[in-house]
């Protein structure tokens, strides 16, 4: 607005106009006509990214594919829940077009990186779900496609706007990492009040190399002084993630040193752990619900307090680590949004 000689409070009637969901300037009836005219001329455009297509599982779970404006398209899930006295709506959102991660067990590393998302394509993933359920979203998690640590710029300014002009509050925020260097005490210096979940998935760096390629460029004791770190910096203690593979690192023995690993550190904090959901021409295998009880176990009598994640939205393949789609390297040309 004020590069085209217009006050301040125009920009807000636009940024209002928005945050209202306007699916074009035409739609901002606050401004005048021949702003908005101004405005469309000079090529702003607003509104969402194309619902391209959508999955409902049969647990409420809902994944959508959205096509951005080059073509390229994006998963974004909505899962709903009903808490003991108010309704959730988690979106687990991507922040990338793929990712180039390439952990072995995950679905979104086999589809390759193609681009990082700016911040509104990240921020119309909540107000897509949000506008499709017809209902407030409660919760973010910064899970779905994409490494976040390698996107910070984007990350950090949906995470703004999420906060501040949408009110999601910042402690419902999760920001999940595999691990890049420098990045968690970079983000530990910003003392958000948000959750950094770290994908830890091994006990000891031979293991953790073998599931997590990327491992070998952040050794895990180079990983957890970061975490210890970040929890200084921040006050906020990291939790982690803990992929369970059967057969891989799903044995008491991991366990037991996952327990020593985290008391080594001062960071028994809370553990998540996921059984593997399954992925297209992957070998591994989900461990049974008695291992995954015994794992737990074991944890918590070491004093570590765990939780296991549920598994959602496995029927739309919506589940975690599940988001993949053959048009991720691809731009969906024949879709392209009109100008
Ligand atoms: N890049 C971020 C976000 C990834 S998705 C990160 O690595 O943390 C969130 C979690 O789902 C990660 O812990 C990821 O390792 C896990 N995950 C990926 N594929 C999975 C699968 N097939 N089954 C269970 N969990 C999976």
């Amino acid at each position: 607005m004020a590069s085209i000689g217009q006050p301040a409070y125009r920009a807000k009637q636009l940024r209002d106009g928005v945050m209202q969901g306007a699916r074009s300037v035409h739609d901002i009836t606050t401004l005048s006509k021949d702003l908005r005219a101004q405005l469309a001329e000079k090529g702003v455009r607003t509104g969402r990214s194309v619902l391209h297509h959508s999955v409902s599982a049969a647990d409420g779970t809902r994944k959508f594919l959205l096509q951005l404006a080059d073509g390229r398209v994006v998963e974004t899930v909505g899962i709903p829940a009903d808490d003991a006295n108010r309704r959730r709506l988690t979106v687990c959102v991507s922040s990338q077009v793929g990712c180039p991660m390439r952990c072995t067990f995950c679905a979104t590393g086999k589809g390759g990186f193609a681009r990082n998302l700016l911040p509104h394509e990240i921020v119309d993933q909540v107000l897509t779900v949000q506008e499709e359920f017809g209902q407030r979203v409660s919760n973010i998690v910064f899970m779905g496609m994409g490494e976040p640590l390698l996107n910070l710029p984007s990350v950090l300014r949906a995470h703004e706007i999420l906060n501040k002009d949408i009110g999601i509050g910042a402690r419902h925020i999760t920001i999940s990492t595999v691990g890049v260097p420098n990045a968690i005490r970079r983000m530990g210096r910003l003392a958000l009040q948000s959750t950094l979940a770290v994908s830890i998935h091994a006990p000891n760096q031979a293991l953790r190399e073998e599931i997590v390629p990327s491992a070998r460029a952040y050794p895990l004791e180079a990983l957890m002084a970061d975490c210890m770190e970040y929890f200084r910096l921040s006050g906020r203690r990291v939790t982690f993630e803990y992929t369970l593979l059967a057969g891989v690192n799903d044995q008491l023995r991991h366990a037991e040193e996952l327990a020593a690993l985290l008391r080594r550190h001062d960071l028994r904090s809370h553990v998540n752990l996921i059984p593997w959901n399954p992925v297209d021409e992957s070998e591994f295998q989900r461990p049974s619900r008695r291992a995954v009880q015994q794992f737990a176990a074991v944890l918590e009598s070491a004093g570590v307090p765990v939780s296991l994640r549920n598994t959602r939205g496995l029927e739309a393949a919506a589940a975690c680590g599940q988001l993949r789609n053959r048009h991720q390297k691809q731009p969906l040309e024949q879709f392209a949004v009109p100008t």
